[in-house]
C-alpha cells in the first residue's frame, strides 16, 4: 500500500500520517525525517543537503529524490508506506511515479483540506513563553492569565513568522506548489479528500476510508 499524504502546513498532516502507517502496517516518512536522519548519519546526500541549507537555498529535486528513493528501495519498507510533504513539485511526483512502476504504483493520494481561514487561525495565534518556550495559540489554547506562561510566569510574546499576515503568505506559497501536484494527482484519478476541520479523530477515520476505497 502506496499513500501520499497532503495538506498545508496546520493542517495536522504530520501526526495522521503516523496514526495512518500504523493503521496499513507500513512505515511513515517526510522529507524532514529524511534530511535529519542523513544529517546525523552524516551522509554524501546529508553533506549535500546541508552545502544548501547553509546557503540559505532550496535543497534541488534530486538531492530530496535520492533520499526518498533509498527510503523506499529499503527491504523494510517493501510493504509500502505513507509519505507526508513529499513530492513539493511536478518533478518530484514523476520521479517517484517512475522509480514505482514495477512496484504498482502510488495507491492513494488523500488530502487533508483546511480553508486558509482556519490555518491563520490555528497558526497565526502562535505565542511562545520567552523563559522556558512552551507555545501557546491564541485561538485555540491560550494561558490562563493573558500574556503570561502557566508553567513559569514568564512573559509570552509571538515571533515574526507566527505573525498572521506572515502565516498568511506562507499558506499562499503553499497553494501556489502545491496546486500543480494536485491537478496531476486529480487527473491520474487517485486523489481524495478529506475534511481537515473535523476533529482529530474523526479526520482519521475519514483518511482511513479513503485508503480502503
Ligand atoms: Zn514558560
Amino acid at each position: 500500500m502506496n499513500v501520499i499524504l497532503m495538506g498545508p502546513p496546520g493542517s495536522g498532516k504530520g501526526t495522521q500520517a503516523a496514526n495512518l502507517a500504523e493503521k496499513l502496517g507500513v512505515s511513515a516518512v517526510s522529507s524532514g525525517d529524511l534530511f535529519r536522519d542523513h544529517q546525523r548519519r552524516n551522509t554524501e546526500l546529508g553533506q549535500l543537503a546541508r552545502s544548501y541549507m547553509e546557503k540559505g537555498v532550496y535543497v534541488p529535486d534530486d538531492v530530496t529524490i535520492g533520499m526518498i528513493m533509498e527510503w523506499i528501495n529499503d527491504p523494510d519498507h517493501s510493504a509500502g508506506f505513507v509519505l507526508d510533504g513529499f513530492p513539493r513539485t511536478q518533478a518530484q511526483a514523476q520521479a517517484l511515479d517512475d522509480a514505482l512502476t514495477e512496484r504498482g504504483g502510488i495507491d492513494h493520494v488523500v488530502l487533508i483540506n483546511v480553508s486558509d481561514d482556519e490555518l491563520v487561525r490555528r497558526l497565526g495565534g502562535r505565542i511562545i513563553c520567552s523563559e522556558c518556550q512552551i507555545p501557546y495559540n491564541l485561538n485555540t489554547s491560550p494561558p490562563a492569565v493573558d500574556g503570561r506562561c502557566e508553567e513559569c510566569g514568564g512573559s509570552l510574546y509571538q515571533r515574526d513568522d507566527d505573525k498572521a499576515e506572515v502565516v498568511a503568505r506562507r499558506i499562499e506559497v503553499y497553494n501556489e506548489e502545491t496546486q500543480p501536484i494536485l491537478d496531476y494527482y486529480r487527473r491520474a484519478g487517485i486523489l481524495s479528500d478529506v475534511d481537515g476541520e473535523q476533529p482529530v479523530e474523526s479526520v482519521g477515520d475519514a483518511l482511513r476510508v479513503a485508503v480502503s476505497a
